[in-house]
């Protein structure tokens, strides 16, 4: 079987890599193909035009023509990733069997539609399916608005492996890491998961609706993955997981193996750590083991919105975990939390004096911008307003709140000021 599999472009007022891997995608390619499947990759966000510290990039970038919904927003809408024609000149004339295509954040989607429209012209023949976020979240409206022959959630991967009459192993799936040799020449980073999943189910996360329940990976194949991309010189690896930190014995057997390594490494966490479950031990060894600022989930200060949201934390597991984290080594700035900044009826002094409560304890902070994620509680308020996915985007989200966007900006600058501060000192110790 023959198979052309394709991570799209970005399609955005703004996009930059955050280390972003289409992981699950990657996943179900490597499962592919140690079936013996032929697979072709092309990853249209595989090009950067600058590089800036731990592998991280700018996307080269073309203007397009914005939605029609967009016509009010004074900024260029753009196409991020490779141009058309290095797309077009990557194609094969290969018969493919089925063309896979995976997407990410759900008001992307017209990046796929035009890839689409673009392949059918080269692959008559060939099945077109559709799965990841966009697919599993806005299903509906994907079924309605995509041009392609099946559309499968993340939740549906049994089905997907039958239309290709592939067995599926739950275990050894979920227990796959990617092969990333065999689908990139170059590679600034690597991505993995020690997890998948999350046992919490905050209000504004739609984790639940992608995944099929928490899976741990044992030890062994990470620790194996680790010393091969090692040995290719890869030194930035970041860590995809939603809660690594969750019963921690398991990530302190797994970073105690890691330190033993003794190699040169860097961790990265966007995807953020639990502050609850930090201990003496679990905090020396994210130190120990080159975690490089890492970030914690927090989202508030607000007691009672922390328990509303799902209780994944508390302002006491802040600060003990804060304490933990100095005595395993991290300074002051060496750390950060995300906080939310737009969230419905929020009070935007309360979260300037939030910001300044975190500056003091020592955290820089990380402004996760507010966006209605389909499928959550804090969804359901937007559900009929934001029938389009287009305005589920967090870059212009705050722009429908317009008496807002000065005050936006005004605690994004406050915000900035005060990491500077913390990295000014760091510098000068
Ligand atoms: S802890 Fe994180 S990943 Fe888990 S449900 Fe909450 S926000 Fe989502």
């Amino acid at each position: 079987m023959n198979i052309l599999a394709i991570n799209p472009w970005i399609y955005d007022f703004a996009a930059y890599d955050f280390w972003l891997k289409p992981y699950g995608f990657l996943v179900i390619l490597t499962y592919l193909k140690n079936k013996g499947v032929n697979v072709d990759y092309i990853d249209c966000l595989d090009e950067k035009i600058t590089k800036a510290d731990f592998g991280r990039g700018k996307y080269p970038s073309q203007i397009i023509d914005k939605p029609p919904i967009f016509k009010h927003i004074t900024r260029f809408f753009k196409r991020y990733g490779i141009s058309i024609d290095k797309l077009k000149s990557s194609l094969k004339k290969t018969k493919y069997d089925y063309i896979l295509i995976t997407s990410s954040m759900t008001y992307w989607y017209p990046a796929i539609s035009d890839l689409i429209t673009l392949l059918k012209a080269q692959y008559p023949n060939s099945k077109i399916v559709l799965g990841g976020t966009y697919a599993t979240l806005c299903y509906d409206h994907a079924k309605k608005n995509i041009d392609c022959d099946y559309i499968f959630k993340t939740t549906s991967l049994k089905d997907f492996f039958k239309l290709l009459d592939i067995d599926f192993d739950n275990l050894k799936f979920y227990s796959t890491l990617p092969s990333y040799d065999d689908f990139y020449n170059n590679l600034d980073y690597v991505v993995f998961r020690a997890s998948w999943g999350c046992p919490f189910n905050c209000s504004y996360c739609a984790i639940k609706k992608l995944s099929n329940g928490f899976f741990r990976i044992f030890h062994k194949p990470i620790v194996e993955f680790i010393k091969k991309h090692y040995q290719n010189g890869i030194t930035n690896y970041i860590l995809y997981d939603d809660a690594f930190l969750y019963k921690p014995a398991y990530a302190k057997q797994l970073l105690t193996e890691i330190r033993d390594l003794n190699l040169n490494i860097h961790f990265h966490t966007p995807n953020a750590l639990h502050l609850k479950f930090l201990n003496k031990d679990i905090s020396s060894l994210l130190k120990d083991t080159g975690f490089i600022n890492p970030h914690f989930g927090l989202e508030t200060l607000n007691a009672s919105l922390q328990k509303q949201w799902g209780n994944k934390v508390n302002n006491s597991d802040l600060k003990k975990g804060i304490n933990l984290l100095k005595k395993g080594g991290f300074k002051n700035g060496e750390f950060s939390v995300y906080l939310l900044l737009g969230y419905p009826n929020q009070n935007l002094d309360d979260l300037k004096k939030e910001a300044y409560n975190l500056h003091s304890l020592g955290a820089k902070i990380s402004l996760a911008e507010f966006s209605p994620v389909p499928k959550t509680k804090l969804f359901q308020q937007y559900k009929d307003k934001f029938s389009d996915p287009l305005m589920h985007n967090n870059s212009i989200f705050g722009s429908f709140q317009q008496k807002k966007i000065k005050d936006f900006w005004e605690i994004k600058n406050y915000v900035r000021a005060l990491n500077k501060i913390l990295s000014t000192r760091n510098i000068l110790r």
